[in-house]
Formats: C-alpha cells, sequence, structure tokens
C-alpha cells in the first residue's frame, strides 16, 4: 500500500543558519501518528500528488521531520539552502506563510539504541536535523560522538548532546581540517557494541565511512543505519541512479 499524502501549510520561517532555513507547517498529521523512528522522513511532492497514484512522475525531494506534533498539528523542516540549483532548495528559500505543499510518507528506519554501549552519529548539514533527533532521544547517560561537517563557523547550530557524547565541528572550508570520513577515522575506537547513524554525502558517507565501519572495524550491518542523503554535482534523480549503480556493483562483488 502506498504512503499516505499530507497537505501542509508554511506557518513561520526561520534562518538557523546562512545555509539552513527551518519551515514551520501546520496540517492533518494523523499519518505521523505511530512514526517513532528519529530519522522519520517524508517526500515532498514538486507537482500534483494524484499523478502518485496514476503511475506519473512529480518531482520528489526527500526530508526530515522535526517534531511532529500530531495534536497541534505542527512539524518542521530544515532546509539546506545551497544555492539556485535543483527543487526543494530553492523552494525552501522563497517559501512564505501561507504556501502549501504535499508531502508523502513518513518513512523511517532508525532510532538510537539505548542498549548500545556507544553511538557514532556523523554527517553533513542535511543530516543535523536527524543527528539532533538521535542525540536528543538517548539517555542521559549515553557515550559516544558525534560528528558534523559543514562550510564554516558561521554554519553551525545549537546541537544539544548527553555529557558523555563528544560533538565535533568540520569545516569544509578550511583546509587545514580533515574531512567527514578522516574525522571518523580518527576517532579513538571504543569498546563494547557501537550503534551508528552516518548520513550525508554520498561519496563521503558510502565510499569512505561505510566500508571503514563494516570490514576494518567489523561493525554489523544491523548496528549501522547509513545511506547517502544527496550526491555532489547530481539532482536527486540522477543520484537515484549511481545508488542503484552502487547496488548493483555490490552485488556483482559480494
Ligand atoms: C532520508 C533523507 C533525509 C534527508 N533530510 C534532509 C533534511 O532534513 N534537510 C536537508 O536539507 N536535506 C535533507 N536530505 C537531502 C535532500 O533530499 C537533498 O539534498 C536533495 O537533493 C535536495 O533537493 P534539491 O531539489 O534542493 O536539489 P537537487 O535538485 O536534488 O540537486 C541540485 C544540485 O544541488 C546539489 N545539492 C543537493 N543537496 C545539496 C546539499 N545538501 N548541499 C549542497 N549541494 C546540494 C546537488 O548535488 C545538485 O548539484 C535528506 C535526504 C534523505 C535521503
Amino acid at each position: 500500500m502506498s504512503k499516505p499524502i499530507t497537505l501542509l501549510t508554511v506557518e513561520a520561517t526561520e534562518q538557523l543558519s546562512p545555509g539552513m532555513v527551518r519551515i514551520r507547517f501546520s496540517g492533518d498529521l494523523a499519518a505521523f501518528a505511530d512514526s517513532a523512528f528519529t530519522d522519520r522522513y517524508v517526500k515532498l511532492v514538486f507537482g500534483d500528488p494524484a499523478e502518485l497514484e496514476t503511475g506519473g512522475r512529480p518531482t520528489l525531494r526527500t526530508y526530515t521531520v522535526i517534531a511532529p506534533d500530531v495534536a497541534r498539528g505542527t512539524l518542521a523542516i530544515d532546509f539546506v539552502v545551497h544555492g539556485d540549483q535543483g527543487v526543494a532548495g530553492p523552494w525552501a528559500a522563497r517559501a512564505r506563510p501561507g504556501d502549501t505543499i504535499h508531502v508523502r510518507g513518513p518513512g523511517g528506519a532508525y532510532a538510537p539504541d539505548p542498549a548500545a554501549d556507544w553511538h557514532l552519529l556523523a554527517g553533513d548539514e542535511a543530516a543535523i536535523p536527524a543527528i539532533r533527533q538521535a542525540l536528543a532521544a538517548l539517555p542521559d547517560d549515553a557515550q559516544g560522538y558525534a560528528v558534523i561537517q559543514v562550510d564554516g563557523p558561521v554554519h553551525e547550530q545549537p546541537v544539544a548532546t548527553p555529557a558523555g557524547v563528544a560533538l565535533t565541528w568540520l569545516h569544509r572550508a578550511d583546509p587545514a581540517q580533515p574531512g567527514l570520513a578522516d574525522a571518523v577515522r580518527a576517532l579513538p575506537w571504543r569498546e563494547g557494541r557501537v550503534h551508528a547513524f552516518v548520513h550525508g554525502e554520498g561519496q563521503a558517507v558510502m565510499k569512505d565511512i561505510r566500508p571503514y565501519l563494516y570490514v576494518e572495524r567489523g561493525v554489523p550491518r544491523a548496528d549501522v543505519s547509513i545511506s547517502a542523503y544527496w550526491k555532489q554535482g547530481r539532482t536527486e534523480e540522477t543520484f537515484r541512479e549511481w545508488k542503484a549503480e552502487l547496488a548493483r556493483t555490490e552485488e556483482g562483488t559480494s
């Protein structure tokens, strides 16, 4: 059965950083009543949502849903505004109260396991909403690391962590700083069972960090939530082709 479609109305917008805008929406959020995943996401539908039922192909873009409140009928989405290219980023930059958009979902697959010995959360701007929600769901005595890459210091945002979770901000504009993958590799590996959440740009996440966790560290796949949220130089459509190609290559080599 296909996922429900919800009509959302923009209530307010807020600039969180020079490159990120929060949009608060209202709507009938019945579809969100049972979603307990901290990475819950929806597909924004740019076009006629009726086409989804009739085999049409409206443009879809995927975004993490923040704090859906079913009783109040409110939720928020934090959008990376990455220039004039694309559909969702420019839409978010222009959005005004009263604008509407349909979303399909929610989906989701991860919430931090409180029984894990430690947690590893890593990603870039696009993953900040999901990482922030995961950190908020951790028990007070949780241990681990959060590593987030942004363009520079002005792009950092408030992210609360339990005392035992060390948060590192990386600045990609600073050539002296490591990239996301090297920073993750440099973290002192801890004893015990790790639960990992790693999402962001495809190359760093899928080609660099994923083999490090699975092959070099031997982390079981069930203990890792990892995926590309976007791909440098590709729109979401051609990025899906890249993901399919990656999956085919891996089937051929496993
Ligand atoms: C499960 C999931 C959850 C996600 N949650 C969020 C979220 O909460 N907030 C969020 O902002 N994004 C999130 N993303 C990423 C988002 O779906 C992509 O960034 C998407 O490509 C944006 O669509 P667009 O129409 O703006 O750009 P597209 O049309 O897809 O791409 C246009 C150009 O912009 C570039 N581009 C796309 N995204 C970025 C970026 N983040 N930084 C720099 N350049 C980029 C592309 O490489 C391309 O060159 C999530 C993705 C997934 C799979």
